[in-house]
């Protein structure tokens, strides 16, 4: 009854009577999507001022591909046949663990089905010789979409952990699958899906912020509403929702108010939960580019990976714009790119990620040969190596009214999500390193003045020749040396700053819609407590270990500390938060990749 109600309720498919999108001539087709006309269309009327989705990251041509009959009798052959009539309902929303469903004969549609403010609408068809499934059969997020069969036949069901050996064993048809995932994902992005998690929140607002960044992340399928557009007031005015809920997250069958990732991800399915009784090889602590290279490497080597991150994937980089000394990458990349791909790399070797997922303690003394860590809604996991790489946290000044503006107007990261709410206004950049200097540029080029306030002397000190260069010679940028940020004034949000000279001793305020602070960062540690660091916070490890770091358990063991391994064996540290590390991403992922070799070697001497 309900499935029929569904059926009803949804709207006219866009894609009907225009035939397949993506298609090639002469050949069946598998898959027919909303065409880009109705994709942009809905955009526009529906969302206007919604983060763009960004470059897709493989070409959505590859999200319907056509299988030979060899390869496709492969695919089956990793799913049960089950008999299906019209109507029957395959998936619906907020289930978990769903399969990924080949369609032998028949065809099945994909619906969003209705939420609080807008009407089902079908988003996908899928015929014989395709299948059914995106990004969440790998992420483990519920599934947001209803799929029911339109026209009866067979259909063979993949479970989760077939299609693991799937992506393990058949190196082509893993190839195939795992990029229309991808494409999917992309593809439903922009589409008439994006509206099964729609966002609600103003612009300005910290929350709002943590909200969209943690989606952005992780490439979440949803909408952003700005609660100060005409849309964004039709489309709480339509939800029942005030000012008081925001930021909010309307869902299918529910609404989240004043949401937040934690809460999101919960709904989702996205926070931790372990399937297995087992323990896991190796947990990672932190998915920066140090924890997720590490995630990479463990996966792809046979360990039962974990890999969680307190906030979202990507970590400091991800804040990044544009990284342009990458081993590999000329022109330079975007830090979410390059983590987003290792994020999919990390997924598509099957290590199992949760975020936002808090470590709060690590238990030193080890239960067995286990290692137990405890996270911050209670739960414990336990795992036979740990990677420490929760890498280091940003520094703030000690100025009144400081944590009032963070997030609204402090920013400590110079990406879209940031500076939209600035361009064209001017801003403040504070800090003398590449950081703070590849953020002047980025908001330069976007069309406010920008003052960058660096205490020291000589802006050549910290930073590298090519940044000071283009800053000196770009005409939207001030570079303001021995002066501070000594005031900030504004109602809810940040507006103007007060700079004062060291120099001739003067203080200035001036008007500024954003203050980006890259004044460093201290090591995130402070959850640990037993683990040996230097005067700074920064872990030690191997031989930066001396005898006396080194407890009894050492002489159990009969060995001295791998490499990456610290004063507690078999825990790991990688990256920033690791002492004297080179606070690059390229040395982060080099060193979470290659601790994974010693996690082997420590495993290796257990029981
Ligand atoms: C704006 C900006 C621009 C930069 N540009 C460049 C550049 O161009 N080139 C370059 O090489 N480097 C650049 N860097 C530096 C580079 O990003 C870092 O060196 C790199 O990200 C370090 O990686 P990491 O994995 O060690 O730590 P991080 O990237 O800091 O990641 C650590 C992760 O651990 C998580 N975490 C912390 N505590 C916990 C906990 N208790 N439980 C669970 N998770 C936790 C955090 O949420 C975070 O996601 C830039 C940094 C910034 C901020």
């Amino acid at each position: 009854m309900a499935a029929m109600n569904e059926l009803s309720r949804t709207a006219a498919a866009p894609w009907a009577g225009r035939g397949p999108v993506f298609s090639q001539p002469g050949l069946a087709r598998p898959v027919a999507w909303a065409t880009p006309d109705d994709l942009d269309r809905l955009r526009a009327g529906r969302a206007r001022g919604r983060a763009r989705p960004g470059k897709p990251l493989v070409p959505v041509s590859v999200a319907s591909p056509r299988l030979g009959d060899e390869l496709f009798a492969r695919l089956m052959s990793y799913g049960t046949p089950h008999e299906t009539h019209r109507g029957d309902v395959l998936f619906r929303p907020g289930e978990a663990d769903v399969d990924l469903i080949v369609v032998g004969r028949g065809s099945v549609e994909v619906i969003r089905t209705e939420t609080a403010d807008v009407p089902a609408a079908t988003v996908a068809a899928v015929d014989a010789g395709g299948f059914v499934g995106e990004l969440n059969l790998l992420t483990g997020q519920n599934v947001y979409l209803l799929g029911r069969v339109r026209e009866g036949g067979t259909v063979y069901r993949v479970p989760p952990e077939r299609l693991r050996q799937l992506m393990a064993n058949d190196v082509e048809l893993s190839d195939i699958v795992f990029k229309a995932l991808i494409a999917r994902r992309e593809l439903l992005q922009r589409s008439t899906a994006a509206l099964a998690v729609e966002i609600v929140g103003t612009d300005r607002s910290a929350a709002a912020l943590a909200l969209r960044t943690y989606a952005a992340r992780q490439r979440l399928i949803h909408l952003w509403f700005d609660a100060g557009t005409p849309a964004g007031q039709a489309m709480m005015q339509s939800s029942g929702l005030t000012e008081d809920d925001l930021p909010a997250v309307v869902l299918p069958g529910t609404t989240l108010t004043q949401a937040t990732p934690g809460g999101l991800a919960d709904k989702l399915g996205l926070s931790y939960r372990r399937s297995s009784a087992k323990p896991a090889d190796v947990t990672i602590v932190g998915a920066g580019p140090a924890g997720l290279a590490a995630a990479v490497y463990g996966a792809s080597e046979g360990l039962d990976t974990v890999l969680l991150d307190a906030v979202g994937t990507g970590g400091q980089a991800a804040a990044s714009s544009r990284i342009e000394n990458y081993f590999g990458f000329p022109f330079g990349l975007s830090g979410a790119d390059l983590t987003g791909l290792a994020v999919l790399q990390a997924l598509k070797f099957g290590a199992q990620l949760a975020s936002p997922c808090q470590a709060v303690k690590l238990d030193t003394d080890r239960n067995g040969d286990l290692l137990r860590l405890h996270l911050q809604g209670g739960e414990v996991i336990d795992s036979k190596a740990v990677v420490i790489a929760t890498g280091a946290r940003y520094r703030a000044l000690p100025l009144e009214r400081w944590p009032d503006f963070e997030g609204a107007g402090i920013y400590y990261a110079a990406t879209e999500l940031e500076a939209r709410g600035c361009t064209g206004s001017p801003v403040t950049v504070i800090g003398g390193a590449n950081s703070a200097g590849q953020a002047a540029l980025y908001l330069a080029g976007r069309g406010s003045d920008v003052s960058l306030v660096v205490r020291g002397p000589d802006i050549a000190t910290e930073m590298s020749a090519y940044l000071v260069d283009r800053l000196l010679a770009h005409p939207r940028v001030t570079v303001r040396c021995r002066s501070e940020v000594t005031r900030l004034d504004g109602g809810d949000f940040l507006e103007e700053v007060t700079i004062t000279d060291r120099t001739a001793d003067s203080a200035q305020a001036q008007p500024c819609a954003g203050l980006f602070c890259f004044i460093g960062a201290e090591p995130a540690t402070d959850w640990l407590t037993g683990i040996a660091t230097g005067d700074d916070g920064f872990i030690r490890t191997d031989v930066q270990l001396t005898g006396n770091d080194l407890g009894p358990a050492w002489d159990t063991l009969g060995r001295r500390p791998l490499p990456f391994e610290t004063s507690i064996p078999g825990v790991f540290a990688v990256g920033d938060v690791h002492s004297g590390s080179m606070k690059r991403v390229a040395a982060a992922t080099g060193e979470g990749a290659s601790a994974i070799a010693s996690v082997h070697k420590s495993i290796a001497t257990l029981a």
